[in-house]
């Protein structure tokens, strides 16, 4: 299988939001330099072979750092690897950190996608995510991405934030739909570990989730996209025809990616590895050595298997091809979880047509609770 994806990470942020458990870090602007000849010169230590079909800049906020950072990044990212095979390349923004010249700058470097970090369009949600940016914010955003020439905007939503009623979320996404983006991102509030709104729902500042409440407004945003034409084409993901994120499929197809950047992942010819985290340690390694990989391995035909269970289970309709799993990994998962899978097709949580196994509307909602049923046990995990 070749490389057909790579990732791109850029950890800076304006300012850190008390939900966020992602590698990003505020305040340490002036580390940017280093980081960006760094990730330049993993690119070119490691992606030198690599012909993408997509690049995903991801973050953190990669249109925080100047328009010069950003230019010489991509600059020297896309002039590592080879670009004919590329059909897609997306870069996440926040709103209020894009001008028409950092625009441009995406555009002379072939980028055909944003993914904006909307989450809501009411000021008082915005506040308590700790968001840097208002709602105008947003609205202005767009306008400069469809004023600069991008053809794809995806819009990120935050669903079921604390205090939210359905209603307001449903005047949300009416919002979000309003602005006429190709792709929209629905994800519901969650406490991770170690985050500032998970220390507050511990010391009682915040209030419990109650149970059941994430879903009426996962189900409320699903119908609202629905009507307005998005197709729900992942758990999390809907999109206007064609409009899927093609990067993103690669992920949920377990497909290969090479990641660069500081905690980046990457999956190639069946291993795996992931770079430090801290980005000065990340940009001091690949000073020194060319690379900065944290650790590695290759898991075991069964562990492989059950990771592309669990992120193909997520695509709606295309769910996963049993037979092609089964060459792919070795391990048949007809004979492995024959049982497993005549269960959940029995209680209505999956569906089987011939080697097609997806879930069904009632399983989605319930697909973590599906798939403890198909982790391998710890032996067979190891191989
Ligand atoms: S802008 Fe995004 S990556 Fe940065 S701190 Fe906020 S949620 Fe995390």
């Amino acid at each position: 299988m070749p490389v057909d994806h790579l990732y791109v990470h850029v950890p800076f942020c304006a300012s850190k939001c008390p939900y966020c458990d992602f590698n990003s870090h505020a305040g340490r602007d002036g580390e940017v330099p280093a980081y960006v000849e760094a990730l330049v010169a993993e690119a070119r230590a490691r992606a030198r072979d690599v012909a993408p079909a997509t690049v995903f800049v991801g973050g953190g906020t990669p249109t925080w750092p100047s328009a010069e950072a950003i230019d010489r990044m991509l600059d020297g990212v896309m002039s590592a690897v080879t670009t004919s095979r590329l059909t897609e390349v997306t870069v996440e923004a926040n709103p209020g950190t894009l001008t028409p010249e950092k625009v441009r700058v995406l555009r002379r470097h072939g980028v055909t996608r944003v993914s904006l970090g909307a989450q809501s369009f009411d000021e008082r949600r915005l506040r308590v995510l700790g968001r840097a940016h208002d709602a105008r914010d947003t609205v202005r955003s767009v306008e400069v991405l469809r004023d600069g020439g991008v053809e794809r905007v995806s819009l990120d939503l935050i669903l079921a934030t604390p205090g939210q009623s359905v209603g307001e979320q449903r005047r949300d996404v009416a919002r979000a739909v309003a602005l006429g983006p190709e792709h929209v991102s629905t994800y519901v509030l969650t406490f991770e570990e170690g985050t500032a709104f998970t220390k507050s729902l511990e010391e009682g500042r915040l209030e419990a989730p109650i149970e059941g409440r994430d879903l009426a407004h996962l189900r409320a945003a699903c119908e609202d996209l629905a009507a307005a034409g998005y197709r729900r084409y992942e758990v999390s993901n809907h999109a206007k025809p064609g409009a899927e994120c093609r990067h993103n499929l690669g992920y949920w197809r377990n497909a290969q990616w090479l990641g660069l950047g500081a905690g980046a992942h990457s999956h190639v010819g069946g291993r795996r590895w992931k770079n430090v985290d801290d980005p000065a340690a990340y940009a001091a390694r690949v000073a020194a050595a060319g690379e900065a990989v944290a650790w590695e391995e290759q898991p075991a035909p069964r562990s492989a298997l059950f990771e592309s269970l669990m992120m193909g289970l997520r695509l709606v309709d295309e769910g996963v091809d049993l037979a092609a799993l089964a060459a792919r990994h070795g391990v048949d998962p007809r004979v492995e979880h024959r049982d497993a899978i005549e269960r959940h097709v029995v209680a209505g949580r999956l569906e089987r047509d011939g080697d097609r196994l997806r879930c069904t509307p009632a399983g989605i909602d319930v697909l973590n609770a599906v798939l403890v049923d198909f982790v391998p046990d710890e032996d067979d995990a190891r191989g």
